[in-house]
């Protein structure tokens, strides 16, 4: 899942990216209003987190341009203790769910999961498919209860996938989402992730769909 992280607060940015890497997840920053508009209109993000008070460009602003110009990504907005009309506004425009700062970055996490199981449509935050099942708090992976353990490139993959369980997804999809905004792509990698995967999980759990991609058929 790849997020974009719009916060001016370098200690900040840096520590929302340290613990949202530490938990499988892509990042990408941005440290003022434009450079996050244009990030944001033309990366396929899973979820931006923006603060309401950047340079150049407002939150605010950017956040009315995506949804009026049909940028549907999940937005959690970020707003100072005594911005409460900052949160009306912000909901308002379009924004999914916000945090005031101070936060606790555990909250943040959850806020996360949650809104990335809503985009996806999915309500549990464990998935399984036959005797396997993968946790989205932990990124915990069993066979028959048995912990697996994956690169972060595997978790990434099969992360996307579950959450998209009974979906085609393409290998440039794919790519879009387990790739940095400057990262080394090349879709013929993701094959090798699935081939990893496959030895380790089995090959039951990921189809391939030839020349068109990849699917986990489950029950969500
Ligand atoms: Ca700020």
């Amino acid at each position: 899942m790849r997020i974009l992280i719009a916060e001016d607060e370098q200690v900040l940015a840096q520590q929302i990216k340290t613990v949202l890497k530490a938990e499988g997840r892509v990042v990408d920053m941005a440290h003022d209003g434009s450079e996050a508009e244009f990030l944001g209109s033309t990366e396929p993000y899973d979820l931006i987190i923006l603060d309401i008070g950047l340079p150049i460009r407002d939150g605010l602003t950017v956040l009315k341009t995506w949804r009026a110009t049909g940028i549907d990504t999940p937005v959690l907005i970020l707003t100072a203790r005594d911005g409460w009309s900052d949160r009306v506004d912000g909901l308002d425009a379009g924004a999914d769910d916000y945090l005031t700062k101070p936060f606790h970055m555990a909250e943040l996490s959850a806020r996360i999961r949650a809104m990335i199981r809503r985009k996806t449509g999915q309500s549990n935050p464990v998935f399984s498919k036959d005797d396997i099942s993968f946790d989205t708090r932990n990124n915990q992976v069993t066979v028959a209860g048995i912990p697996k353990s994956l690169t972060a490139q595997e978790s990434a993959v099969l992360s996307y996938l579950f959450h998209n369980c009974n979906r085609l997804v393409s290998r440039s999809e794919l790519s879009d989402h387990i790739y940095q905004y400057d990262g080394d792509r090349d879709s013929n990698t993701i094959a090798v992730f699935v081939n990893r995967l496959r030895k380790k999980l089995g090959d039951d759990l990921i189809q391939t769909v030839r020349g068109r991609g990849y699917v986990i058929k489950a029950i969500a």
